[in-house]
């Protein structure tokens, strides 16, 4: 089983793409039962008791909009109560309910789910593509999340993952894995944007890419910003125009409104590789003694523009953000990379081409990069797993990489030390997260204390990256466009690829094959920070928001009573000075505390925040030296008890 591939999955809230690398280094991306790379991250509850995932479900979005589930990673890891839940309610026509830790339950057929198990059945279904494909068992994967998504989310993939059989091996962050397959074995030495439009999302990174050194600089994003809204956009003109020709209002009927969002969905596609389009859709409605009222509408390219811009616009408000805390204006990023279907988008390209001041690469496929980067990452992860298992030697030496890197490519960006109480122990921050990142890497390997910077004298180091491969034969055509979903009556216009949004590629989009015996060092940030409750409800930082990780902070807490023998600190996210405004992730308790004056017992607590973005905690009492090493109790963290459970009843209902 460790021979089988490690699948590296973009597990988006549109759709869903797996990626593998082949035996020759070669990376691969698989495609569904549509032919598409695209495999909607959309469920659908059959009357049968079955459950129909990606295209086929997509299908049934129009047909059983109540039974059919998507965008479930926009509620991931969300309060019922958060804004972002409260607008989905509004939106979309599934129903949610709370679950009794205050998150999202979704009831489809008197049944109730959970969003981690939701997310699962997106997952076995592209494990299900890849085994198709690959004729073997495929239960490893690295798995992809926004670079903002919190340690609840993060954790809740996880989840979703293990339920859906597969052993997570690294969650990483979208951009990351985007530049990962853009740079992977090149040698760049450069800026880079990450400019990724999804469906729902807009997010931006910077990222530099020095040698095998992937640093995140800055990123940034917005939760309500995608091809979404467009398509909703859409479909309120011609909600708009049906009302004034027919006197109705079909925004009343979810039925009637999916079909019209898919509608304009299907308009704005087409409008990205042409200039107008004309639809037409029977029978959305019935009107007095059940006349079919039907719905003739048209719309320029012009025109989506129009109302597309002022959106649009909000994107960049964010790079500025982005660019802002990297200390860098536009014009001095060396490239600009598109990820995610919106950005096919002409207006996008042209916003982008201003704004930076020059053109996007048009020979990253938008639609794959991700998965790519996912998957060269797991290809890592599985050699130097095998690798650990063999011998330590070459492990050491690589680790000195990491040194090397440490001094030259992180110190420079940010004063780490910053205000907080940092014990001698991890004084060395920076150094400690770049030797982590590889102890990370390679899990068995032995921690290294000492540090060097690569040089001559210091022959130990891994041979350069072997150039890049003879250039392999050119790769097929991108994907066409996903196709719409299917809207009763519309003429059918031509549907193909627009070359106008994406040049046919120059070169291979697959990345050069991977050599993963030089692994990269992914030097990424944490996009929110980290802190803990102190008095009347406000909360103190420990990691700040945009610190590389891995990394470690530390804060000596005391007792507040006379023979206190507990405390609780709870843990929070965000950026707020108030607790209530931060997401709460749970909380830490420390017991046994031996009696003493208020006061007198000094606790030094460290958060440890990994490569995946995962929190651990430790305390250590610091005149005992009596160390806990606590995993904080996640709020919403799927039991342990529960996923037997979700696993049985996933393969009931996709029939293994
Ligand atoms: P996500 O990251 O949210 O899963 P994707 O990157 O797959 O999403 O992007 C999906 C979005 O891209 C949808 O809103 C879809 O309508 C849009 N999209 C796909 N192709 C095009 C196109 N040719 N023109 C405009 N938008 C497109
Ligand atoms: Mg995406």
């Amino acid at each position: 089983m460790s021979d089988s591939p490690v699948l590296g999955i973009d597990l988006g809230t549109t759709n869903s793409v797996v990626s593998y690398v082949r035996e020759d280094g070669e990376v691969r991306t698989l495609r569904g039962s549509d032919g598409s790379y695209l495999i909607p991250s959309v469920i659908s509850f059959h009357p049968s008791g079955s459950v129909v995932v990606g295209a086929d479900g997509r299908e049934r979005r129009l047909l059983d909009s109540r039974n059919t589930v998507f965008s479930t990673k926009r509620l991931i890891g969300r309060p019922f109560d958060s804004p972002e839940v409260r607008r989905a309610k509004e939106r979309f026509p599934f129903e949610m309910t709370r679950a009794n830790n205050g998150g999202v339950l979704v009831q489809a057929r008197g049944e109730t789910y959970t969003l981690a198990e939701l997310s699962a059945f997106v997952l076995r279904e592209v494990r299900a593509v890849a085994e198709k494909e690959l004729q073997v068992p495929c239960r490893r994967a690295v798995i992809t999340v926004p670079a903002n998504f919190n340690e609840l989310q993060r954790s809740a993939t996880k989840a979703a993952g293990r339920v859906a059989g597969l052993d997570v091996l690294r969650i990483l962050n979208e951009p990351t894995a985007a530049a990962l397959a853009y740079g992977y074995g090149e040698g760049n030495n450069e800026r880079v944007v990450i400019f990724d439009l999804g469906g729902g999302t807009f997010d931006v990174t910077v990222l530099e890419l020095a040698n095998d050194v992937f640093e995140v600089l800055a990123t940034a994003g917005d939760t309500y910003l995608g091809g979404d809204d467009f398509d909703s956009l859409i479909a309120e003109q011609m909600a708009e125009a049906f009302l004034a020709h027919h006197r109705y209002d079909p925004r009343g009927d979810a039925q009637a409104y999916e079909r019209l969002r898919a509608a304009g969905e299907w308009a704005k596609c087409q409008l990205s590789h042409q200039k107008e389009v004309q639809l037409r859709i029977e029978e959305l409605a019935y009107g007095d003694g059940g006349a079919s009222l039907d719905l003739t509408f048209g719309m320029t390219r012009k025109g989506l523009e129009a109302l597309a811009m002022p959106l649009l616009a909000r994107a960049f408000d964010v790079c500025e953000e982005a660019l802002s805390v990297a200390g860098l204006r536009p014009q001095e990023l060396d490239n600009v990379i598109l990820v995610g279907g919106s950005t096919r988008m002409p207006l996008v390209h042209r916003m982008v081409t201003e704004y930076f001041g020059k053109k996007p690469l048009t020979h990253v496929d938008p639609d794959i990069v991700v998965a790519q980067g996912a998957a060269i990452q797991g290809r890592i992860l599985a050699s130097a797993r095998a690798k650990s298992a063999i011998g330590r030697v070459a492990l050491r030496k690589i680790t000195k990489v990491g040194g090397g890197i440490q001094e030259s490519n992180v110190a420079q960006h940010r004063d780490l030390t910053g205000p907080l109480n940092i014990p001698p122990t991890s004084a060395a921050v920076v150094g400690g997260g770049a030797a982590s990142a590889l102890d990370d890497i390679f899990d068995d390997a032995p921690a290294v204390a000492t540090l060097q910077k690569p040089s001559a004298q210091n022959p130990g180091l891994p041979p350069p990256p072997p150039p890049r491969a003879p250039t392999p034969p050119p790769p097929p055509p991108p994907p066409p466009a996903p196709a719409p979903a299917p809207v009763p009556d519309l003429p059918s216009l031509d549907d193909t690829f627009d070359p106008l949004a994406f040049d046919p590629a120059p070169e291979p989009p697959a990345p050069p094959p991977i050599e993963p015996a030089r692994p990269p060092l992914l030097l990424d940030v944490t996009p929110l920070s980290l802190g803990v409750e102190t008095v009347s409800g406000f909360c103190e930082r420990i990691i700040a928001r945009n610190s590389p990780i891995p990394t470690e902070q530390t804060r000596v807490f005391s007792t507040g009573m006379d023979d206190q023998s507990e405390v609780v600190i709870r843990i929070c996210q965000g950026e707020s000075r108030r607790l209530e405004e931060n997401q709460e992730l749970g909380a830490i308790e420390l017991t046994d505390l031996r009696p003493a004056a208020r006061g007198a017992v000094q606790i030094e607590v460290t958060f440890i925040l990994d490569a995946d973005g995962t929190l651990q905690v430790r305390a250590v009492d610091l005149k005992t030296g009596k160390r806990q090493q606590i995993r904080v109790q996640l709020v919403g963290a799927t039991e342990e008890g529960d996923f037997d459970e979700m696993q049985a009843r996933l393969e009931e209902k996709m029939g293994g």
